[in-house]
């Protein structure tokens, strides 16, 4: 039977911080590219390129997430809109990000791409120039069931103001992202 699910609709307060979620090839990088400003995005594996020149380096994951973390704690205190593109599928992860935004006093939003796990390995396996080791994926998709299913507290309950679960591609494509300048100030009035 079709699914006749309605076109899903986020509401993003700015500032707020974007938590981006799923699997390596789950599309998060294509989705922040499509939704949000170059400037906007903090992605591990950007990090990662600039620090050792090549975006797949694992070697230098903790210096890369020291400096996104840091970037991430200077954009919320400003009071710019910040998304974070890495997996995301670990409590901890996410638990990094959140104390930031909690500090900063601005709200967190998941956004996550629980997309089936045969689309994530196919279109892994189709990537150029670089494909992600199989096993990998396997326990990212495992992770993030767990966050959202349990066992375990999840996803829910760790503190973000709205969590977005997209399920397939024509969610993900469909989506629409709305900006909320909050209430006018008097000022502007
Ligand atoms: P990430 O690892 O979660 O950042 O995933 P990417 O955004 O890099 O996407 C992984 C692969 O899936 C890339 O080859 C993308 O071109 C492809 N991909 C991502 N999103 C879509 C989509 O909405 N439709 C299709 N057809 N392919 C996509
Ligand atoms: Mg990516």
């Amino acid at each position: 039977m079709p699914h006749h699910r309605s076109v899903v609709e986020i509401i993003l307060p700015e500032p707020s911080l974007v938590v981006l979620i799923g699997a390596a090839g789950s599309g998060k990088s294509t989705f922040a590219a499509r939704h949000f400003a170059p400037t906007e995005v903090l992605s591990s594996d950007r990090y990662r390129a600039i620090l050792a020149g090549d975006e797949a380096d694992q070697s230098v994951t903790k210096a890369a997430f020291a400096r996104l973390h840091r970037d991430l704690t200077s954009r919320l205190l400003a009071g710019v809109l910040t998304v974070v593109d890495a997996t995301n599928v670990e409590p901890s992860a996410r638990r990094a990000l959140l104390v930031r935004a909690r500090t900063a006093g601005v709200p967190a939003l998941a956004i996550v791409l629980d997309l089936p796990d045969t689309i994530v390995l196919a279109r892994n396996a189709a990537r150029r120039p670089r494909t992600v080791d199989e096993s990998v994926i396997h326990r990212h998709l495992a992770r993030l069931r767990r966050s959202l299913d349990g066992p375990g507290p999840g996803l829910g309950t760790e503190g973000f103001a709205a969590i977005t679960t997209l399920h397939d591609p024509t969610e993900v494509d469909q989506v629409v992202i709305r900006r909320d300048p909050g209430p006018l100030s008097p000022l502007d009035r």
